[in-house]
């Protein structure tokens, strides 16, 4: 026998019954983004391999261990997209958007990444990403996190997620503040893990995300990149949580909140769920001022973040926005005169209301079969046609939701009874 096929590992199926909530949650965050006026770019999923390793770093978990990355047939070292920041920025410097002053753009697909699949990790994941270019100060980073917290407030999930907030600073003032940070570790040098040390030399930052609970002590005690900004980081800071302050959008300043990725400065912030253990940053960000020239287009000042869909759809379990829209109509049809003439009303009814949701029974079989799949249907009403009703030119009505007589009707009864009963 021929061994079953199975998806990739970390790469999941979205079946039919998780569609609806998929649809929902985008819906809603589509929605709080054209109000804001955010505009969508649709990227290819595929880019050559130097953008991420020019964009995110070298010395990053992605680029030294997750990328999905292969030659293509013209020999080109080509990579899935682990993250969506870089070939946005790609695509609006070979477009030129840069031109046009401010842009705010959102992106929503899946990424590839090659970790270890866990609950919340996954090598195949999704992400909503939104970047702004052009505009610098503090006031567009707030933008950002209160169109993050009207999403939570209309998910229903505001109380779940807190908001960690940190400043990276400038670059002058993390080179000052990494070789204090290399010093202290070096003096424990014996009681750091092996990425830890690994990192010590490479990208010393990266030890403060370090997941390893054994350790958080010496995290703790190290020195804090906040007390190393100068004026103007720390005015930029200072302008955000005002904002934030003034709106009541509550935060956590966490002094070890560094972002995985080597293009921040200034802002970052994550929002956090204690639900979903290991993998709790539910969507994360942060400005990235650099990246822009670094990429080769003319220096732009850039803010942006992720949302990973996955971690967002776990802590809507049993929410009701899991819930498909019920059809209106099952159409039941014995007979082959039935056939023909309920197809045709079918249509008729589909053509005049567009906001009709009817199932047209295929396939034949007896009514009571046909009634069963109706009912599993969810419909509110079964439409019921044989040869008799046919023949008559009419339709029989029966209510499947509550109880109530089953009524025949004519075909202009039928759009009566739907214009001024069903879609009102
Ligand atoms: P983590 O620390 O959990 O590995 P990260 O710093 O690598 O996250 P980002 O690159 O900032 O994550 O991606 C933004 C968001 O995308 C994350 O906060 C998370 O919600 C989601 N995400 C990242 N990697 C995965 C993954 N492998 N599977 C599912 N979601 C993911
Ligand atoms: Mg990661």
């Amino acid at each position: 026998m021929s061994q079953k096929l199975q998806a990739v590992r970390g790469m999941h199926d979205i079946l039919p019954d998780e569609t609806p909530l998929w649809r929902n949650v985008e819906m809603i965050l589509v929605q709080e983004l054209d109000r804001a006026g955010f505009d969508e770019i649709r990227l290819p999923i595929v880019e050559k391999t130097e953008l991420f390793k020019r964009s995110i770093g070298e010395v990053t978990d992605i680029v030294e261990k997750e990328m999905y990355t292969f030659q293509d047939k013209s020999g080109d070292s080509l990579t899935l997209r682990p993250e969506g920041t870089a070939g946005c920025v790609r695509a609006c410097i070979e477009h030129g958007l840069l031109r046009t002053g401010q842009l705010r753009l959102w992106y929503l697909g899946p990424m590839f990444r090659h970790e270890r699949p866990q609950k919340g990790r996954y090598r195949q994941f999704h992400q909503l990403g939104v970047e702004v270019f052009g505009t610098s100060g503090p006031d567009i980073d707030a933008e950002l996190i209160f169109l993050n917290a009207r999403w939570w407030q209309r998910l229903g999930i505001a109380d779940k997620v807190e908001l960690q907030i940190n400043s990276l600073g400038t670059l002058d003032e993390r080179r000052a503040y990494r070789d204090d940070l290399v010093a202290y570790f070096s003096t424990y040098e014996d009681a750091l893990d092996a990425d830890s040390r690994r990192r010590l030399h490479t990208n010393p930052l990266r030890i403060l995300d370090s997941k390893n609970p054994e350790m958080q002590g010496l995290i703790e005690g190290a020195p804090k990149l906040l007390d190393y900004l100068g004026e103007s980081s720390r005015a930029h800071f200072r302008g955000f949580t005002d904002l934030l302050d003034a709106v009541g959008v509550s935060y956590v300043v966490n002094p070890r909140l560094v972002r995985g990725l080597d293009y921040y400065g200034l802002t970052v912030f994550e929002w956090v769920t204690s639900e979903l253990g290991a993998q709790g940053t539910v969507c994360a960000g942060g400005r990235y001022d650099t990246l822009v020239e670094q990429l080769g287009g003319r220096p732009t000042p850039a803010v942006g973040f992720a949302l990973g869909m996955e971690r967002l759809l776990a802590l809507l379990e049993g929410s009701q926005l899991a819930r498909k829209e019920a059809p209106h109509f099952y159409l039941v049809r014995v007979g082959a005169a039935a056939e023909r003439a309920s197809t045709v009303l079918a249509e008729t009814l589909r053509r005049r209301f567009p906001g009709l949701r009817l199932i047209v029974h295929c396939g034949g079989g007896s009514f009571k079969s046909q009634f069963k799949k109706a009912d599993k249907s969810g419909a509110r009403y079964a439409l019921i046609v044989g040869d008799e009703e046919a023949a008559a030119g009419k339709v029989a009505l029966k209510p499947l939701r509550e109880t109530g007589e089953q009524r025949i009707l004519t075909q202009t009864e039928l759009i009566e009874f739907i214009e001024n009963r069903l879609l009102v």
